[in-house]
């Protein structure tokens, strides 16, 4: 049987733990497929910050042999703290389970980049293992994209990907082209049609900044969060890793467009980074609390990450011999909590089914898609009105919210909506497609 010849586009979580998975069938070493990782940045993207990894993600770093790595790069999160703007606690929550209670604080909260950077060198050491064997295992490619993708039968009748690699100009052919690449895919843009994005990627009027900032007194191993008027929010993290605080802040907002106009496509640039900056210094100048502080260290921060806090909906992962995985297909926001695993889980579920059905990459997609939805429908609801509620525009607004959560966590029935929000046992089934167990990974 000759083997699947792959494309997975975008290295960042959904990607190489795809590539991991796919390569642990037990197929012979040459009928494994043969994968390709295509990476826009020139290197691994590193920004973000903190993490998790919760219920049915926690089977999937123990499948890929990470969970003793990973645990022990955890951040370190004791649990989440409200604070007044005099950084008076008002209520508290310790972290969480994994999984049975969606706490704010999860069992396993990571930086993103550094799991970034677990699932690559996992990826590569299972590649080099394959390689030893005789295989192709995986080939990566940093600093290009795909400016071209088009699906043509060939002579047999075999549905095939034909892509252009913008930089490079190389044309090339694939059985599967897969889409990782996140909230704003092109691999989705270029196979479903530019138009339909909007109604696929549904905008939840948030916008947030991410970066780190030099630890101070205040900082302990507990999150802080401080709410304040104008629907803004200021989260102040630990990494015990690096020793570094790290920083969100967001602001919900329907009207003003430069909240969305600075994050546009591709905007990493120093001059996009620069804009995205001023505009949130703009938004955080009178904040109070802590914010001056946080400002100023922002300019400097060399991981400042902005973006628009979406969702994806789609009715279908696939078209021909395109799907999608992770936040490509199923973004659930950080909202949720659920962005890194269910990256994990599609990308086993993905790699199962197409072990399943080598020949048949149709009957693999449709698999993958059932398998998924649940857990999909599961992680992406959100209660109406929810974010405007918890960020109230006025000062009695901030009032009320700070009352109510300090009854909620008072009473206990903070708990009770947790476990509500918890994973459901039926929607985190986990299939057992007979790929090869992986022992424990140590860099
Ligand atoms: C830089 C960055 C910072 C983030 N920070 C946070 C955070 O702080 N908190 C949070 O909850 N979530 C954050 N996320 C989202 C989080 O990583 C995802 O929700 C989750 O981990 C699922 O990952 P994914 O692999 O599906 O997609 P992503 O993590 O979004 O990765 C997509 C990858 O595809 C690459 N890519 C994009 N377009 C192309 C293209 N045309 N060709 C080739 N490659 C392409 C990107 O560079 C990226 O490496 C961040 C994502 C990124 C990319």
């Amino acid at each position: 049987m000759a083997p699947l010849n792959i494309l997975i586009v975008g290295c960042s979580i959904a990607g190489p733990a795809l590539a991991t998975f796919l390569l642990l069938s037990t197929l012979p070493t040459s009928e494994k497929p043969r994968i390709t990782i295509l990476e826009r940045s020139s290197a691994l993207r590193t920004q973000g910050q903190n993490i998790d990894i919760r219920g049915v993600g926690v089977t999937m770093i123990r499948k890929l042999g990470l969970e003793a790595v990973i645990r022990a790069s955890s951040t370190g999160e004791e649990g989440v703290r409200w604070v007044t703007k005099d950084n008076r606690v008002w209520a508290s929550h310790p972290a969480g389970n994994d999984g049975e209670l969606h706490t704010p604080t999860s069992g396993i909260e990571i930086m993103r980049g550094r799991l970034a950077d677990i699932c690559l060198k996992r990826s590569k050491a299972l590649r080099d293992e394959v390689e030893q064997e005789g295989g192709t295992g995986i080939k990566y490619i940093f600093g290009d994209y795909l400016d071209e993708l088009d699906q043509q039968e060939d002579d047999d009748g075999m549905q095939q990907v034909h892509v252009r690699f913008a930089k490079s100009g190389d044309r090339r052919t694939y059985d599967v082209v897969i889409g990782a690449d996140g909230l704003h895919s092109q691999t989705r843009k270029m196979a479903w049609g530019i138009e339909g994005e909007t109604d696929r990627v549904k905008r939840l009027d948030m916008f947030g900044a991410f970066f780190s900032i030099p630890p101070e007194k205040t900082d302990t191993t507990w999150r802080r969060c401080f709410h304040t008027t104008g629907r803004r929010l200021i989260m102040l993290r630990p990494d015990v890793q690096s020793g570094r605080t790290t920083a969100f802040l967001s602001v919900v907002n329907a009207k003003d467009r430069r909240l969305a106009a600075v994050a546009a496509d591709g905007s990493h640039g120093p001059d996009a980074l620069a804009a995205q900056k001023a505009l949130i210094k703009g938004y955080f100048h009178d904040a109070g609390w802590e914010s001056e502080r946080i400002l100023r260290e922002m300019t400097a921060a060399e991981d400042f990450y902005y973006e628009v806090v979406a969702q994806v909906k789609m009715d279908k992962w696939s078209k021909g011999r395109v799907v999608l995985v992770g936040d490509a297909a199923y973004c659930a926001s950080p909202l949720s909590g659920m962005g890194a695993t269910l990256a994990l889980y599609g990308a086993y579920n993905l790699a199962g089914a197409l072990t399943r059905h080598p020949q048949d990459p149709g009957a693999a997609f449709a698999e993958y898609e059932e398998r998924m939805r649940a857990a999909v429908g599961e992680a992406q609801k959100l209660v109406p009105g929810q974010l405007r509620i918890m960020n109230p525009e006025t000062a009695w607004g901030v009032w009320f919210v700070d009352a109510l959560v300090r009854l909620l966590v008072w009473s206990r029935l903070l708990n009770l909506l947790f476990k509500l929000k918890g994973q459901k046992k039926e929607s985190v089934h986990v299939e057992e497609y007979g790929l090869r167990e992986l022992p424990e990974w140590t860099e």
